[in-house]
């Protein structure tokens, strides 16, 4: 049974249609990558899967359980962790953000700051567990969004544009990083715009356009895929 299933999933915003009559799975144990130009509809796929907003049909399925009337908070809880594409710690210190969602499920101190800590050292930030995160840099305050979803302690780990805004240094040591989250059990959707850096941690990739995937395969497959030549890259094609 896959992980996620996602089935005849639509959402309009007035007449447009955001996301058009969606269907994919993931399986357990996948890093799968979501590609699209600006306004294709990653995010608002994401937020559908999240509960922050809600379709007009479809179903959603994490692990055979049926998501659509559960609220975000319950999705959380029932294995779903997201980040979001514009990073806002809490102004607490890195490691009391991590605390945050670990004491929401248990509120024993000393296990929270263990715990919290064995997630910060998989995200590489042990060393700035005191610190404010406002004096850290865009790819430190990115890894603690990916430390506080990984905190509620998800199945699957959906992560909007974390590598956006980083230089070629900074995407180079985050992508390690994701692997190794993978090794730990969690299996990964990725939103990502940068076609390299996602093609290099999935392995597979859905492709939307318009609201609509329109193609599904290895990053090899994809990128030989005409359609996705056309939408993406806006190149003209022959047969599409
Ligand atoms: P980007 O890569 O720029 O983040 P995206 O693929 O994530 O884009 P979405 O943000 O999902 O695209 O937007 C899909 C379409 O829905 C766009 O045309 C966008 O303007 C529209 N849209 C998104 N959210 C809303 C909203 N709350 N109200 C109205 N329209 C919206």
């Amino acid at each position: 049974m896959p992980l996620l299933q996602v089935k005849n999933l639509t959402k309009r915003f007035g007449g447009l249609k955001a996301v058009n009559n969606v269907s994919f799975d993931i399986h357990s144990d996948e890093i799968v990558g979501l590609i699209g130009a600006n306004g294709a509809g990653k995010t608002t796929l994401f937020n559908l899967i999240s509960g922050i907003l809600h379709p007009e049909g479809g179903d959603i399925t994490l692990d055979g359980r049926p998501l659509n009337q559960l609220s975000p908070p319950r999705r959380s809880l029932a294995g779903l962790g997201r980040t979001f594409q514009i990073v806002r710690p809490f102004a607490m210190t890195v490691l009391e953000n991590v605390m945050v969602p670990l004491l929401a499920r248990d509120p024993h101190m000393g296990k929270a700051r263990e715990e919290g800590m064995q997630v910060l050292a998989l995200l590489r930030l042990e060393h700035l567990a005191d610190t404010q995160p406002d004096s850290l840099t865009l790819a430190q305050r990115k890894r603690i969004e990916v430390a506080r979803a990984l905190a509620t302690r998800p199945k699957l780990l959906m992560l909007d544009e974390v590598l956006a805004g980083l230089n070629p240094t900074e995407i180079s040591e985050n992508l390690p990083i994701i692997r190794q989250v993978h090794e730990q059990g969690v299996t990964i959707f990725i939103i990502e715009h940068l076609m390299d850096a996602l093609m290099a941690v999935s392995q597979r990739v859905l492709v939307m356009d318009q609201g609509a995937i329109i193609a599904s395969g290895t990053p090899q497959e994809v990128t030989s895929n005409e359609c996705v030549i056309k939408a993406y890259l806006g190149e003209e094609t022959p047969n599409c």
